[in-house]
């Protein structure tokens, strides 16, 4: 068990490419942290600077409160799970796992005991004899974890473990790999570009692109409270819905302005959230608003009670999901379906700029034209250039 400190580390490789730039963040004894963004903003090469693979370019590294800049892999107790996790074919289960310890001249009464245990948590006990070979893809990744535990690391780092399983055994895997972390009780740092992985999984999880941390925090609270545009869209299915807007009206009662006429009149509360309202309201500056699909609402009943944030669009496409129905629909709800000589319009001419997620019991239509209406206690808002959130929730 072990809490990290990371100050200021960069990666530079060789040829000049910054890979991590400025990466700060303490991470406490039992944490399960997760780095997640998209392919290449320097999550793996974080991670492999952590577990010694890569050398810190600057910047320091401490583990259990030491220095571990030019301490060598094996002397860091940590332990590695790859997305690769290349078992030995030749081997049985139980030397797969036992071999780093015998290379670590483990006594063999305490190989037993750590190999026969891992097995059982893991709940491969039955399997110990058989090769790689005759295993489930699944049973393999437990295999793999099971390598990892019996050398009873203080950390374990996990590189993108269920990349190459199906989509059900993944979210098995996610599960139990969750349930290992709280019986272990130890601290895991898990990289993956997946952000469904990241939210189930993390304790808290950090948000990289281009080699930079975008924010550190709890799944929910990266949810409800990004700190810019590309947070925002990073994290949740589908994505939140984005509409360079105005704003007119009063500093209690500001008027949105989106889309094609589209307006919502935001509540006193949320007004007061804005950082700086006089920069935008009856200025004629453009800023992006952003809203969830989750927060736009089709039932008569919210919309009689919302009238302020109700607005009309056309439905595209309705996509039944069984416990969820997604509206695919278009803010210019006066569009024709064909051109004006009757010809077919192309479907290039995509037209969608809104989803929302609704009850699945929504009896809503393709072709309508309807009123929603916005959840306004939930909007964002966010600097056009620089991206960065115009509102002040931002948690301590
Ligand atoms: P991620 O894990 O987020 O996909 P990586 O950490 O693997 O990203 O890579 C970050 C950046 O560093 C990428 O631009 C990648 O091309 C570059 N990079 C990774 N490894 C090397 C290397 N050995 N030499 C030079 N550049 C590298």
């Amino acid at each position: 068990m072990a809490d990290l400190q990371l100050k200021n580390i960069y990666k530079v490789y060789p040829g000049g490419v910054t890979a991590v730039s400025d990466f700060t963040l303490d991470i406490k004894d039992k944490e399960f942290i997760v780095f997640v963004g998209p392919s290449g903003c320097g999550k793996s090469t974080t991670l492999r600077m952590i577990a010694g693979l890569e050398e810190i370019s600057k910047g320091e590294l401490y583990i259990g409160g030491r220095i571990m800049n030019d301490v060598v892999p094996k002397d860091r107790d940590i332990a590695m799970v790859f997305q690769n996790y290349a078992l030995y074919p030749h081997m049985s289960v139980y030397d797969n796992m036992a071999f780093a310890l015998k290379l670590r001249r483990v006594p063999r009464e305490q190989i037993d005991r750590r190999v026969q245990e891992a097995a059982r948590i893991l709940g491969i006990e039955m399997y110990l004899s058989r090769k790689p070979k005759a295993l489930s893809g699944g049973q393999r990744q437990r295999v793999a974890l099971g390598r990892a535990i019996v050398r009873e690391p203080k950390v374990f780092l996990l590189d993108e473990p269920l990349s190459n399983l199906d989509a059900k055994l993944r979210a098995q895997m996610r599960t139990e790999i969750t349930k290992l972390h709280n019986r272990l009780a130890t601290t895991f740092i898990y990289v993956t570009h997946d952000q469904v992985e990241a939210m189930t999984m993390g304790t808290r999880i950090v948000v990289m692109k281009d080699g930079f941390m975008q924010q550190v925090d709890t799944p929910q609270n990266l949810y409800d409270f990004p700190a810019n545009k590309f947070v925002a869209g990073f994290l949740g299915t589908p994505q939140m819905n984005f509409f360079d807007a105005t704003m007119t009206g009063t500093k209690d009662a500001p008027v949105i302005s989106f889309g094609k006429d589209q307006q919502v009149t935001l509540s006193k509360e949320k007004a007061a959230e804005i950082k700086d309202i006089y920069a935008l309201l009856n200025t004629g500056k453009v800023f992006t608003f952003g809203v969830r699909p989750d927060d736009i609402h089709d039932d008569p009943e919210f919309i009689a009670k919302h009238k302020d944030t109700a607005f009309k669009v056309k439905v595209d496409v309705v996509e039944k999901l069984g416990a969820e129905t997604l509206l695919y629909c278009t803010l210019d709800h006066d569009a024709a379906d064909v051109n004006e000589d009757g010809s077919i319009k192309s479907i290039a001419d995509d037209t969608t700029n809104m989803i929302a997620r609704v009850d699945s019991r929504s009896t809503t239509g393709r072709g309508q034209v309807l009123d929603l209406a916005i959840d306004i206690r939930h909007i964002h808002m966010f600097d056009k250039e620089t991206e960065t959130t115009l509102l002040a929730y931002l948690p301590e």
